[in-house]
């Protein structure tokens, strides 16, 4: 069985083509490198360079490469980005992998597991958010994604496409091992700015908002270790494997942190104490957002291994120290 991980190359892709590697697996990779490295993906993992919805392409691949699974990451994940690039979004997440589906339908691939966002929910009435509640999302990006949820939900119906669904809250950190981590050349996440900070590549950190209605003033959001969240993955294609019916499920902690903790933890795993200025609300964040993670621990036997948010502050500072050695001694971000 070859599993086609589209976006392999990028920060969450990247993670589970290592978690793939080392369950066993083999993995290919289809990523069009527009935020993603060539070198992210280990030596002898196929590597294809096209975008997922090209059809004759991913036909190709599937045929090729006798793929019977697809784990699908390649999109664009900037909230901020997709109100001013909405149609960007909906080519990127919504039509591209409806090409994609149509492509996983045709060629027969058994099993589909979608990267989708707690985006979904927009500003959630309650927290912790099970997956029962209104899907009300409020960005292009969480709209986009909620069609790609719909399409699968209907190709299911339609031409019996196992697949499963799982919503990311904010997905942090580096592999333990120290083999990948969050790359893109344009931060936009807390915990890497935090990183950076700590480091001197930026001279200060922002807080954007400090008028919100929570304990401290800033929002609260659920921050999940990315190889768990690889983990879960693997989890769901193990469900579908042994015959499991398709879920939708949210990958989360269950615990929430504001802004101004994950700036204190990285300070103090650190040992820098970072400037930090603060700043208006940024257009689009919920207040609190945290996901309820029962059904992903019953459904999909998932448990967490790194949830402490020290560990996963270090995890992204160590990650970051590579990188910029990496950047100072000329081997760039592309190869
Ligand atoms: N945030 C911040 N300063 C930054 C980046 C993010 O205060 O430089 C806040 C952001 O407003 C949100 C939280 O940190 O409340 C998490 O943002 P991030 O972009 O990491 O993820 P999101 O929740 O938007 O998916």
């Amino acid at each position: 069985m070859s599993v086609l991980v589209t976006g392999g190359a990028g920060y969450i892709g990247s993670h589970m083509v290592l978690e793939l590697l080392d369950a066993g697996e083999k993995p290919i990779v289809l990523d069009d490198l527009s935020t993603g490295f060539r070198w992210a993906v280990p030596d002898g993992v196929p590597f294809i360079e096209g975008q997922c919805g090209n059809q004759d392409l991913v036909s190709r691949v599937i045929r090729q490469h006798g793929v019977t699974e697809i784990i699908h990451f390649a999109g664009k994940i900037i909230v901020a980005e997709s109100t001013s690039q909405p149609l960007d979004y909906y080519d990127h997440n919504t039509s591209q992998s409806r090409n994609l589906i149509d492509c996983a339908v045709k060629g027969g691939v058994k099993h589909f597991i979608f990267s989708s966002t707690a985006a979904v929910y927009g500003e959630p009435k309650a927290n912790p958010v099970t997956e029962d509640e209104p899907l009300m999302p409020v960005s292009p990006y969480g709209r986009s994604k909620l069609m790609t949820e719909w399409m699968l939900e209907d190709a299911s119906r339609a031409h019996g496409l196992h697949h499963i669904v799982l919503r990311y809250f904010n997905v942090a950190g580096a592999d333990p091992k120290g083999r990948a981590g969050e790359s893109c050349t344009i931060a936009t996440h807390l915990v890497k700015l935090a990183a950076q900070a700590a480091l001197g590549i930026r001279p200060a950190l922002e807080i954007f908002g400090t008028d919100y209605p929570t304990p401290d003033g800033t929002c609260l959001r659920d921050y999940i270790q990315v190889t768990d969240l690889a983990r879960a993955h693997l989890a769901a294609l193990i469900h579908l494997r042994e015959g499991g019916s398709n879920l939708v499920c949210n990958c989360g902690y269950e615990r929430a942190f504001s802004v101004r903790d994950v700036i204190e933890t990285m300070k103090k795993v650190s040992g820098i104490n970072f400037e930090v200025k603060t700043s208006a609300r940024r257009p689009g964040d919920p207040a609190a957002i945290v996901a309820s993670n029962t059904r992903v621990r019953e459904k999909l036997g998932w448990t967490p291994l790194f949830d402490d948010l020290p560990t996963i502050a270090k995890q992204a500072l160590d990650w970051e120290r590579r990188l910029h050695n990496r950047r100072a001694h000329g081997s760039g971000t592309k190869e």
